[in-house]
């Protein structure tokens, strides 16, 4: 049997090209010493792959910011505002700015949106079409990837995104069209790509159709069985590979059972069930890709599992017709364990349980050995070796605690009464009582400017340089001085400010029983960016009371109401890696029960309006539309149950920071928050159609200041965008906030924006009884 890898973390084993990137944005290191720098992070995967025994190694898998920009990039799809840089800027320059947009002598040019990569947390940049948009090979580095590789003795197999993943992946810009109008345009651009890998000596090549395993329409698929043939049909002598990932394929095996292709990918961690269907009908002319090790979770493959399913795959079709894979590119899981150390935080038994991607790529080439020689005894040493191992990490006691078991199984048993005792109506008229709101309160979403000081006063804390109590105080007066800003400013509801959290899943994460952090377990997050996702191994319970403290103080500095703030459990899940031994909502609700015992103790404390942020609900939701309900249901269980139990006038706020609401609306309104805040400044308010269509009974506060930009945006400004959300929600349920959290902004930026929002709050409660606002 054969192995091949779909992709390789590219990063660098200790964020070499981060670090790489970044200096050169600062004009600190040459273009060349920044090429220099991806080369030997290319070279070491490559060596590293081939070491190991794979057969199919990828190419172009590396970028400096991100493979589907790359993408875009080679094929001119650089919209028009770019064009005055063109000739100011080199090639290298021109696609950082499409990244990361121009400001500089004179310029000033947006970059791509930026977006999720389906239902993972990596972010992709958005191509731009227009309705006469033109597609040319402008650049050729996929080719030179090849070729730097094929210059070291590593015969490569070039990935490339599917033209029409790559239209679906975009977005249309300017008019109203549909973009897979322009596949025919697209298509020969492809072919000219792939005729030139083939003249430098390509045999392999990997086409990415991960929209594959999404829902796809008629229309789509007739267009996806023309495009995929003729592509394929033209170039001959190059074995094609197809893949897609994240889901099932099973319903289109029709169709790509005739397709001239030589391998085809299965992801069979996601999707297991599809295998039987693939080894019935797939024709001998094809060989099946198994995709049996997770690429999106970091636990040691279960070698027993994957043989068996290798076995009943090689006793149907063969051991020639199969070749062993990851279930996706391994961009999702960090570079290796040896960075890590459990005398510094993991648990050893954890340790031992880990794959990050160099272990994946061994793994691969020991399910061969295993395989191809099942009586050989070292083999069988290794088989009982693994399975001891998993053993004794499930055993573990730690892991298991049995308080959280039987509690998560009552509150399973009480399901259908886990809300609120009265209705919102109600619960509204309680609330603005007690706490006294005008009307269009305003307030913010959490956390304040993290500023450099503060950064390093956790770290000198974190090196046991400060005290715990140093730090403390050092926080309690930040929190001082930004009660005093909020009040001098005159916001109704106020926060504390969140300088205490270095992240917001991490810091509870820290607080929880069963979460694990690593050291070095990065993964890319976008461009330069990356995140360290937590472990969740064990069940989860609350160590000790986790905000109480700092909210209680914040409260005891003024008189108006501060908000308690907290993570909410399914944006906890979705940010961690997350243990696969029960399902995914048994863990969500565990991550609930602790949330609620803090929601109590705030409560208790005497803080009046709590806010659980679920700004990660969203992408959680499956690929498939059958499979949304299921986890929906879950996803906003959970959410009601960390407020079940609280007093009516406790007011529960929540924050979803994305635009897109369509097909969740159902949800957001049985999550029953009493006040809800999104983000919509970007889009204008559009996104507050959803809202307007199925008429969101609860109140809402829709961002007015987009807080990922530097602008400052202007008192009218604001006016006007809640003139225009004042057609959607009625006035007495409207807030009025940013999109989101003020922590990469400074001080500086924030108090002319805040103390502007403040202002067109006024502007507008004055200019209530106008007819305009009124009707
Ligand atoms: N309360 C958090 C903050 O303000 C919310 C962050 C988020 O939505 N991502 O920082
Ligand atoms: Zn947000």
């Amino acid at each position: 049997m054969l192995t091949q890898n779909l992709g390789f973390p590219r990063i660098g084993a200790n964020r070499e090209l981060k670090k790489a990137c970044e200096a050169y944005w600062k004009n600190e290191i040459s273009l060349s010493e920044l090429l220099d720098a991806g080369k030997i992070e290319k070279l070491k995967n490559w060596n590293f792959q081939q070491e190991q025994g794979i057969d199919l190694i990828p190419s172009n898998d590396f970028s400096f910011y991100d493979q589907v920009a790359d993408l875009a990039f080679m094929l001119d799809v650089i919209p028009n505002r770019f064009h005055s840089l063109k000739s100011n800027l080199s090639k290298t320059d021109l696609y950082f700015a499409l990244c990361r947009g121009y400001q500089n002598n004179g310029f000033d040019v947006a970059p791509l949106e930026m977006t999720k990569w389906f239902d993972t947390n990596y972010h992709y940049l958005v191509p731009e079409f227009t309705i006469d948009q033109n597609f040319k090979f402008n650049n050729t580095k996929i080719v030179d990837e090849f070729i730097e590789a094929k210059e070291m003795g590593i015969h490569t197999k070039p990935v490339l995104i599917g033209p029409v993943s790559f239209l679906k992946l975009g977005k249309e810009k300017h008019s109203d069209f549909n973009k897979l109008i322009l596949i025919d345009k697209l298509l020969p651009a492809y072919i000219e790509i792939i005729k030139k890998l083939k003249t430098a000596g390509a045999t392999y090549i990997q086409i990415d159709e991960p929209f594959l395993a999404t829902d796809l329409n008629n229309d789509e698929i007739k267009i996806y069985k023309r495009i995929l043939h003729s592509l394929f049909n033209n170039i001959s002598e190059i074995d094609f590979i197809l893949t897609s990932y994240f889901e099932g394929i099973e319903e289109h095996v029709d169709w790509l059972k005739d397709l001239p292709i030589k391998i085809l990918h299965l992801d069979l961690i996601r999707a297991p069930k599809q295998l039987d269907c693939f080894l019935d009908r797939l024709p001998n002319t094809i060989t099946l890709s198994l995709g049996i090790i997770d690429g999106r979770n970091i636990w040691k493959n279960d070698f027993e599992n994957s043989l068996s399913i290798i076995n009943k795959a090689i006793d149907k079709i063969g051991s020639h017709r199969i070749i062993l894979a990851a279930s996706c590119s391994l961009l999702h899981v960090p570079y290796s364990v040896n960075y890590e150390d459990s005398n510094k935080g993991i648990p050893e038994i954890v340790k031992n349980n880990l794959s990050f991607a160099k272990e994946k790529i061994k793994e691969l080439h020991i399910l061969n050995q295993l395989a191809n020689y099942k009586n050989n005894s070292s083999v069988k040493a290794t088989l009982l070796n693994n399975k001891e191992e998993r053993l004794k990490c499930k055993s573990f006691n730690v892991f298991n605690n049995e308080e959280v078991i039987s509690k998560t199984i009552e509150i399973n048993a009480l399901k259908t009464s886990i809300k609120r005792s009265l209705n919102f109506e109600e619960r509204i008229n309680l609330q603005k009582h007690d706490l006294k709101l005008p009307l269009f309160p305003t307030t913010l979403i959490g956390s304040l400017p993290q500023t450099k000081e503060i950064r390093q006063k956790r770290n000198l804390y974190k090196n046991k340089k400060l005290t715990s109590s140093e730090y403390q105080s050092f926080i309690k007066h930040e929190i001082k001085k930004a009660i005093l800003w909020q009040e001098e400013i005159g916001l109704d509801i106020l926060v504390h400010g969140e300088f205490e959290r270095n992240d917001m899943v991490e810091f509870f994460g820290e607080q929880l029983n069963g979460i694990t952090f690593t050291l070095n377990g990065w993964v890319q997050s976008y461009g330069s960016r990356g995140v360290k996702p937590p472990i969740i191994y064990g069940d989860i319970s609350r160590k000790k009371q986790m905000t109480v403290e700092l909210a209680k103080y914040a409260q005891s500095l003024t008189n108006k109401p501060v908000k308690g703030m907290l993570t909410g459990p399914i944006t906890i899940l979705q940010w961690s890696f997350v243990r696969t031994d029960q399902p995914r909502k048994i863990t969500a609700e565990q991550l609930a029960l602790a949330i609620r015992e803090e929601v109590i103790d705030l409560e208790n404390a005497g803080i009046k309006i709590i806010q659980i942020d679920e700004p990660a609900l969203r992408e959680g939701l499956p690929l498939k539309n059958y499979k949304k309900n299921e986890y929906l249901q879950w996803a906003v269980n959970c959410f009601k149950l960390c407020h079940w139990g609280v007093m009516d006038q406790t007011q529960i706020h929540s924050h979803m920071c994305y635009a897109d609401f369509n097909d969740i609306m159902e949800a957001i309104i049985n999550m029953d928050a009493d006040v809800i805040s999104i983000e919509t400044s970007r889009s204008q308010m559009e996104v507050l159609d959803a809202f307007k269509s199925i008429n969101y009974p609860n109140q809402m506060g829709p961002g007015v200041y987009d807080i990922h930009s530097p602008r400052i945006p202007s008192v009218e400004e604001m006016c006007d965008l809640l003139y225009t959300a004042s057609h959607y929600i009625s006035i007495e349920n409207l807030w009025i906030n940013p999109d989101c959290g003020l922590k990469t902004r400074n001080w500086n930026e924030i108090d002319l924006s805040i103390k502007n929002m403040v202002s067109a709050a006024k502007l507008i409660r004055s200019a209530i009884h106008t007819p305009t606002l009124s009707n």
